[in-house]
């Protein structure tokens, strides 16, 4: 079986080195090259400063990089025709918006997070506020990070939000910030706070509070290899999938 060629976004950050090792460990699955603005460092495949410059072949890219490099990344995805897992975070409305026209030439994936078990608590969390919101429960959202994340709250927050609030009829409006307010919370409102420390790898806690019982529905990640294992799984479904804007629920199932 020939092997699936990976175009590697972003090859020298954390996760691109999480991606490098899980892939050499894969059977049916190489590193055909990498894309990233810092080329320093030994790589057993070719690394470009853009992908205007990659020349390599590719079956499907993986991204985890900036979103500068999103603009650069897309437009040599369509060019070229291949499928893109996008896991960067932190893309601007308008980013997304180029990231639906694409889907309609090219298949194309983004999830903010790429875990099992983030995305089986996707679902769960808006099961829980469906019976919880209409008796009354406070709902809010707690995440931790490590201290080199750019982006806040993290793109998994926004994401546990939007599943609650969808389940919610879109009634809630997100609050980042309390501190330039002094007014009593607004029921219809979900606190997102984050916290930025130390190495943590991430943990989202999903708070709901009613009168004298509080449920608190946490997830830890111990590792980034949970974020690679995902993207790895979604970069062999999208290949040769038909174009289509696919999310980690459509992995898994
Ligand atoms: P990192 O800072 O360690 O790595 C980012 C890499 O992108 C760096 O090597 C940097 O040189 C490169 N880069 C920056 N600008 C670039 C550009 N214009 N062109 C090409 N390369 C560029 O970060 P990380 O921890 O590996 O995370 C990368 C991204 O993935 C972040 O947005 C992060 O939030 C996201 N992330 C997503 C998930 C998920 O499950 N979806 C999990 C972890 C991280």
């Amino acid at each position: 079986m020939e092997k699936i060629r990976i175009i590697l976004s972003g090859c020298s950050g954390r996760m691109g080195h999480v991606i490098a090792d899980l892939a050499a460990a894969e059977e049916n699955m190489e590193i055909a090259a990498g894309v990233d603005v810092n080329r320093e460092g030994a790589y057993t495949f070719p690394v470009f400063k853009e992908f205007a410059d990659c020349d390599v072949e590719g079956d499907v890219i993986i991204d985890f990089s900036s979103p500068k490099a999103f603009d650069g990344m897309m437009d040599w995805a369509e060019e070229k025709g291949v499928p893109a897992v996008v896991c960067t975070t932190g893309l601007s409305d308008d980013q997304i918006s180029r990231l639906e026209m694409s889907s309609r030439k090219i298949a194309v994936l983004r999830s903010a997070n790429m875990s099992l078990g983030v995305n089986v608590l996707l679902r769960a969390v808006a099961e829980v506020a469906k019976k919880l919101a209409p008796a009354g429960f406070d709902i809010e959202i707690l995440e931790a990070h490590h201290n080199q994340k750019k982006d806040a709250p993290s793109g998994t927050a926004i994401a546990l939000a939007d599943s609650i609030n969808e389940a919610l009829d879109g009634e809630y409006h997100y609050v980042y910030n309390r501190a330039d307010r002094f007014e009593k919370r607004d029921p219809k409102e979900i606190g997102i706070s984050a916290v930025r420390a130390g190495n943590i790898p991430g943990t989202h806690s999903v708070i709901y509070a009613g009168t004298d019982e509080v449920i608190e529905i946490k997830h830890t990640a111990y590792s980034r290899a949970i974020f690679g294992k995902g993207a790895l799984a979604a970069a062999k479904f999208l290949v040769g999938r038909e174009p289509g804007y696919y999310s980690m629920a459509d992995v898994i199932g």
